[in-house]
């Protein structure tokens, strides 16, 4: 096990310690965000029929053709077809049906001219009336035609596709109600700590509210897991070594946070090395180089810092790619851009540097600044920024104007900026 892995090798090794969950089936709302598991077919055309797309008349084009201001074709109407309703009767020369939008194109029709611009010679345009057209129209015009939009039998959501609301709709009209998805990942969610209280709880001396666990839990979900909080945890080894055993037989994958280190009391490292297979203890990026990984009982299980900043970096990092490949999705980066920063990032640590930033534009593009107090123990600075900055390793390209990579956050993967 090397010592120290660069973030690009921790993520892949993780990722390739996890695999696609099996597929559930879901009703079509229920498959907003998620990945189709098998290729979807419709089951008729779409749109079933040829329809107008105006309120108007449907007729020939050819009725139309020599049609002028000066010499106006006038056709009589000799039917109304409504959205629903469907016209069986023939159209002969002279004629036309007023048709309401949506309504089936009548079969001996062709195109439909709207309302808008037909003259009302007698009567009031309903059956019965004569109207006039003073310009020929184009074959087709305001018709949607049949299967515009698939053909029955075609894929129209492929395996692997991230299915979006319009997408839940476009299924609902291919008669497709349930749909098979990657299923979502059931994470548990450990903190350990002696320190730790609940959040109910006013901290006596010596303790601090478990705040780890709720944003985690948040992150998780917001990533497509289900989520559990699991009781706190002592620092013992053999308390957590139980807890992690447990947790193997009930969840796909177990984060923990804190007790990460070497101090004398951090005891996920020796946890996992004892009950499984340890992958990784340290990556090289700031906040949070102590990452642990390894596979207890074939279960991935991550040990994160416990520092608030640090645990959230390094499940932004390392642990989202592997939930969402756990749900089929293919892309595993968050978007990103890139800015100039706004100030000089003091920052003398060689390792690559994630600061929590704020990302605006300005008349020259895209701008970060990087919140002040970039201490790993603070969540209210992550509450307030919206990107990652990502200081280079070795430390140069840190100064006011230099351009950075910003990871923006709490915007999906799919986004292409
Ligand atoms: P550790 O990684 O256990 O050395 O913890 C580093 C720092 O993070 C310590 O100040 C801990 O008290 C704090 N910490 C650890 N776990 C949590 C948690 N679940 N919620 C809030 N702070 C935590
Ligand atoms: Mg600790």
């Amino acid at each position: 096990m090397p010592e120290m892995l660069a973030l690009e090798q921790a993520r892949d090794l993780v990722l390739s310690k996890v695999h696609k969950l099996d597929v559930e089936t879901v009703s079509v709302l229920d498959a907003a965000g998620r990945v189709a598991a098998a290729d979807l077919t419709s089951d008729i055309d779409v749109a079933p029929f040829a329809h107008s797309a105006m309120d108007g008349f449907a007729l020939r084009t050819e009725q139309l053709v020599a049609a002028c201001p000066d010499a106006p074709v006038k056709l009589r109407v000799i039917a109304e077809v409504a959205a629903g309703d469907v016209f069986e009767g023939v159209i002969a020369e002279g004629e036309c049906v007023r048709i309401m939008t949506g309504a089936s194109l009548p079969a001996d029709a062709d195109s439909v001219v709207k309302y808008e611009i037909v003259g009302v010679v007698e009567g009031d345009g309903l059956p019965g009336s004569i109207v006039s057209f003073d310009a020929p129209t184009k074959l087709g015009s305001n018709v949607r035609a049949a299967g515009e939009e698939a053909q029955a039998g075609d894929v129209v959501v492929k395996k692997g596709e991230v299915i979006n609301c319009a997408g839940v709709g476009f299924l609902a009209s291919c008669g497709i109600v349930e749909v098979p998805v990657y299923r979502r990942p059931n994470v548990a969610i450990i903190s350990i700590g002696s320190e730790l209280v609940d959040p109910t709880v006013v901290p006596t001396p010596g303790k601090i509210r478990n705040s780890n666990s709720y944003a985690l839990a948040a992150s998780a979900r917001a990533a497509g897991a289900k989520v559990t909080i699991l009781p706190l945890v002592k620092d013992d080894l053999e308390a957590l070594k139980d807890e992690i055993c447990g947790a193997t037989k009930r969840f796909d994958f177990i984060v923990t946070s804190g007790g990460a280190s070497d101090g004398d009391f951090d005891f996920i490292k020796p946890a996992v090395e004892q009950l499984g297979e340890l992958y990784m203890t340290l990556v090289n990026i700031r906040p949070g180089k102590a990452q642990t990984f390894g596979l207890v009982h074939d279960v991935p299980v991550f040990g994160l810092p416990g520092n608030p900043a640090a645990a959230y970096v390094g499940f932004e990092l390392l642990i989202r790619p592997a939930l969402r490949k756990m749900q089929g999705y293919s892309i595993f980066e968050r978007p990103h851009v890139m800015a100039r920063l706004a100030t000089d990032a003091k920052k003398k640590d060689p390792r690559r540097i994630y600061l929590r930033s704020t990302l605006s534009k300005d008349d020259e593009g895209y701008v970060v600044t990087p919140a002040q107090n970039q201490s790993s123990g603070l969540f209210g600075v992550l509450q307030r920024s919206n990107c990652l900055a990502v200081l280079p390793e070795g430390g140069s390209g840190r100064s006011a104007g230099s351009v950075v990579e910003c990871i923006l956050l709490d915007v999906p993967e799919e986004v292409c900026l």
